[in-house]
């Protein structure tokens, strides 16, 4: 006879970018361990693919694609599971960067506990997704997906902000009509994007950088020399390490 099947608990969860209501469930002891395998492999594609597909694994609801998510949805999601699964706190490496009296710097290293069901998504004021750049041509932008998102993070630090600029384009146009991105490779849109005056890209540039983002608060007091930290995060894999 096989062994029952205990079942999950399930947890009702906002999706940040819809508003949706679904229901999840937390990770197995099994999803933990290839998470955290992944995560110490430090290599982006196992990561990106061991976090999909824990997270599909989790979402019980059949509508929800990970891959059409935006990026902050599924790392909003990644914490509340984490928080639901392992524990809401974490313990997290810090290195004290008080100035002493001498002119050194205390540098004592401490670990302190962080409350990971504590982070709030901050979403900015007044930005539209439709980027006007002449009298009848523009270009209509949308959130880059989990993977594209990842893999930005991996290139070199003067490519990445064009690269997520380009990743954001949903569609351009002109008199001449709407030219979507599925159209165009990588480079064409890449061209385009270069191709504007400084005054069009910083527009294109102030829309990447007022992607919604993570933030949590670390609140703690040097052991040492007793200094009062307070530290804003936005890097959560480390949490698992
Ligand atoms: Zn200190």
């Amino acid at each position: 006879m096989p062994l029952p099947k205990i079942d999950l608990p399930t947890y009702d969860f906002t999706i940040p970018s819809t508003g949706k209501v679904i229901k999840v469930r937390p990770f197995t002891v099994k999803e933990e361990k290839l998470l955290l395998m992944a995560i110490e492999s430090k290599i982006a594609s196992d990561i990106i693919s061991t976090v999909k597909q824990v997270i599909n694994n989790c979402v019980q609801d059949d509508e929800v694609d990970v891959d059409k998510l935006p990026f902050f949805d599924i790392d909003y999601m990644f914490i509340f599971l984490r928080a639901k699964s392992v524990g809401e706190t974490a313990a997290v490496n810090l290195t004290c960067n008080n100035k002493l009296e001498n002119g050194e710097t205390c540098g004592h290293n401490f670990v302190t506990d962080v409350d990971v069901g504590n982070v709030e998504l901050v979403r900015f004021e007044g930005v539209s997704d439709d980027i006007k750049l002449g009298p009848a041509s523009g270009v209509r932008m949308r959130y880059p997906n989990y993977s594209i998102m990842r893999k930005i993070e991996e290139l070199p630090d003067i490519d990445k902000k064009t690269h997520i600029i380009v990743s954001s384009i949903d569609y351009i146009y002109d008199k001449s009509g709407m030219h979507s991105h599925k159209d165009y490779t990588t480079d064409e849109l890449k061209e385009f994007v270069e191709g504007l005056t400084e005054e069009n890209y910083k527009k294109l540039e102030g829309y990447v950088d007022r992607f919604p983002t993570i933030n949590g608060k670390i609140s703690a007091d040097c052991p040492k020399c007793g200094f009062h930290h307070d530290v804003r995060y936005t890097e959560f894999y480390d949490f698992f390490i």
